[in-house]
């Protein structure tokens, strides 16, 4: 940073680019008539290791969606009388929701009171709004939005290592590892920076797999593309074990010494021959055969997966499936192989970390843990007993709402438009007795609210996110917000004293991230070590990260008097993290897994796991697969993005993708405006005609609301350990509109 410059990151996806924002005249005038986004200039910061300066359309236009003109700038609460929402001052505001929250409560019980939280609030939010719902409002009610990114990845992650971390290894591996399949992943338009890590990749010599039923922009750069039927990745896996087994590539040594359960999972296996998975995925059995020579060639190889296999009601079994191929073969726990996650949303990472999901508090501790509810109470001062047990999981909570859920806070998140079966869900925010929104704009779900609270956001506060590879960062204000919002965090400050919590819920950033480092001290997650004046030095911290200087902040992990990295940590041996004199703070842990895996033996769990269909598989009456997805120039529910010009010029709406001899059989030509129905629901949006999907499959992004919201179709079936729903397959009719 220089004198006219603040670094910070992108409030988008979980790469979190680095970026600087120069104000220029008339920016920070707190309500200025000129839009901030004329004055706010975005400057690339080469040294940021992840992204080098490299920045998307979405991150460039990034300080369009600051702009006053965009923004709520004043509460709004509905007026009784007209129905209309009208302007409110902030104190009205906030004892209106303190006082229907708390009547609720009073009425029908804590647990009537429900909270749901986003993937994109920063990890300081994420913690306050879980202790809000747990101490304030005394509900077990809250979960959040992340349930739908990669919540199939993190129960999968858990079960076989001992802990979720989305990748444990830095991205910067990648260009040097041999052979990398990549499941369901398109970061050419979701993450473009990322995409010169697979260029780097094949120019090093190394291989990129892509599986996914559409031949997208990633998909062309591969070496090789595999292109399943939408919801048999995890017969793919278990087809590929297969020739690792048939073909004597499994790594006995490594299997004997590192993990449990190959026998299981062996003979599970066994039973995909190759032309059975041919007939389940419609891969044929030499495409089969190639991945698997691709992948077992290479001295190192990687499995990354995105929402593709992790969205599906099988989706923990199917990344199970993709672990055990890297642990068959070795390639888990070793330098430059692994099994990794690309985490979608901004602080997808982080978000899921510290205490918004319904079943975890922070640290990413499990709620149901005695030990775990004795810790956080502690630093809560409470007794564990009041804590509440686990909650709903996202979907079941929307569900839910106009039930036994009468009351909701709702905080980042956009579910008319991004959550399954939307109508339906849409219906269920309606029915309740009080929904309060804090949002930036006046979002689809914003509207039906009755009191929306205008809030603060990345730019216009300070707060720390967690990238996808594990890397604590440091958000910066670099502009004051427009006059009439408040934080988040001042939101719930203001809410907490109303009922009765005049202390334990501070507005400013780094005293909540002070409590949440002690919260999180000892868990799987520990922030303890980290601080933001070392973020800032340092460009970001990787978890775990003890404190081991000093006081410690409570319950850290033994430390290994050689390597001083906690015992189950590898150590890491990145040059840039020697700090010389002693007593040296903890490094942080960019790569992990190296010495055992994170599992009260050590030893990674082979997930016994065999394939079966989708929830929802064609039929005469719904005889095509559709999928689901992003395009380049939207984000999520697009409640940012869409009000962004430049984007919405290049992505204006939803289209429907398909191959011309599915468009033939419907007589439809490219433009045409088809109908796709489901047993849910209807959209409409004009055909797109593709060489590039499978002529069984339509694809749609789901980026817009309305008639042409792709989440009125999708199906709501959910993972019974991860409880994701079934975004990415369900069987629908396409028609002439
Ligand atoms: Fe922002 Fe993601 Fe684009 Fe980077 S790749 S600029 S973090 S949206």
């Amino acid at each position: 940073m220089n004198a006219t410059t603040t670094d910070t990151h992108c409030p988008y996806c979980a790469l979190q680019c680095g970026m600087a924002l120069r104000p220029t005249v008339g920016a920070g005038s707190g309500g200025a008539p000129t839009p901030v986004a004329e004055v706010v200039e975005v400057v690339e910061r080469p040294a940021f290791p992840v992204n080098r300066g490299a920045l998307c359309g979405k991150g460039r236009t990034a300080p369009d969606v600051l702009s006053p003109s965009a923004r709520l700038t004043t509460p709004l609460l509905r007026d009784p009388a007209t129905g209309r929402l009208e302007p409110a001052g902030w104190e009205e505001a906030l004892d209106r929701v303190a006082a229907r929250l708390a009547g609720t409560r009073a009425a029908h019980g804590p647990d009537a009171v429900g909270v749901f939280g986003g993937g994109g609030l920063t990890n300081e939010k994420a913690y306050a709004l879980g202790k809000f719902a747990r101490l304030v409002l005394g509900t077990s009610q809250i979960d959040y939005n992340g349930r739908f990114c990669m919540s199939s990845a993190a129960a999968a992650g858990t079960k076989a290592f001992g802990l979720d971390r989305g990748l444990p290894f830095p991205l910067a591996d990648i260009p040097r590892t041999g052979c990398v399949v990549l499941v369901g992943s398109n970061p050419a338009e979701t993450m473009p920076p990322a995409l010169r890590y697979f260029t780097e990749l094949r120019e090093n010599g190394g291989k990129l797999i892509v599986v996914d039923p559409r031949r997208t922009r990633t998909a062309e750069q591969a070496d090789l593309h595999l292109a399943p039927r939408p919801g048999t990745d995890l017969a793919l896996a278990l087809g590929m074990l297969h020739l690792v087994v048939a073909e004597g590539h499994v790594d006995q040594d490594f299997v004997d010494a590192r993990t449990s359960g190959w026998a299981e999972a062996r003979s599970a296996a066994m039973a995909h021959w190759p032309e059975l998975v041919e007939r389940v995925t419609g891969v044929p059995v030499p495409e089969l055969r190639e991945a698997v020579r691709l992948f077992c060639g290479a001295e190192h190889s990687m499995v990354l997966t995105a929402r593709g296999p992790e969205q599906q009601s099988k989706g923990t079994d199917t990344v199970g499936a993709w672990i055990n191929l890297c642990l068959a073969t070795g390639r888990a726990g070793r330098p430059l192989s692994g099994y990794g996650c690309l985490t979608g949303q901004g602080n997808g990472q982080g978000g899921r970390e510290h205490g918004q999901k319904a079943d975890q508090l922070p640290g990413y501790r499990k709620l149901d843990d005695p030990a775990a509810r004795a810790h956080v109470a502690g630093v809560w001062g409470v007794d564990p007993d009041t804590l509440p047990g686990p909650g709903r999981s996202a979907y079941e909570l929307l569900d839910a709402l106009g039930g036994d859920v009468r009351s909701l806070l709702l905080m980042g998140s956009n579910p008319v438009v991004s959550a399954p079966r939307a109508t339906h869900v849409e219906g269920r925010l309606r029915s309740l007795d009080f929904l309060a929104v804090c949002d930036v704009v006046l979002s689809e779900t914003a509207r039906l609210a009755d009191v929306v609270l205008p809030v603060t956001q990345w730019a216009e506060e300070t707060g720390t996110t967690t990238n996808l590879e594990g890397r604590v960062l440091l958000r910066r204000k670099a502009v004051d917000p427009p006059r009439g919002v408040r934080s988040d965090l001042a939101v719930l400050h203001g809410l907490a004293e109303r009922l009765g919590w005049e202390k334990g819920f501070p507005a400013d950033p780094e005293e909540v991230f002070d409590e949440l480092r002690r919260a999180s001290a000892g868990g799987v997650a520990d922030y303890s070590g980290i601080t933001y004046r070392r973020i800032a030095e340092e460009d970001g911290v990787f978890w775990p990260c003890p404190e081991l200087d000093g006081d410690q902040v409570g319950g850290a992990p033994e430390v290994d008097g050689e390597s001083g990295v906690p015992e189950g940590w590898a150590a890491d041996e990145d040059p840039a993290n020697d700090y010389g004199a002693s007593p040296p703070p903890h490094p942080g842990t960019p790569r992990l897994f190296l010495d055992r895996f994170a599992t009260p033996d050590g030893r990674a769990r082979f997930a016994p796991v065999t394939h079966r269909p989708a929830a929802e598989e064609p039929d005469d009456e719904y005889p095509v697969y559709l999928t689901t997805g992003r395009v380049l120039s939207q984000y999520q529910s697009g409640a940012q993005t869409r009000r962004v010009a430049e984007l919405n010029a290049a992505a204006p709406g939803p289209f429907v993708e398909l191959h011309p001899r599915l468009a033939e059989r419907l007589g439809a030509a490219d433009g045409d405006r088809l109908a796709v129905v489901s047993r849910r629901g209807r959209a409409v949006a004009p055909a797109r005609l593709s060489t590039g999907i499978r002529a069984d499959t339509v694809f749609m992004p789901f980026h817009w609301p309305g008639e042409g919201n792709a989440n009125a179709l999708t199906n709501p079936a959910l993972d019974p350990t991860s409880r994701m729903p079934e975004f990415k397959v369900c069987a629908v009719r396409v028609e002439l509109a």
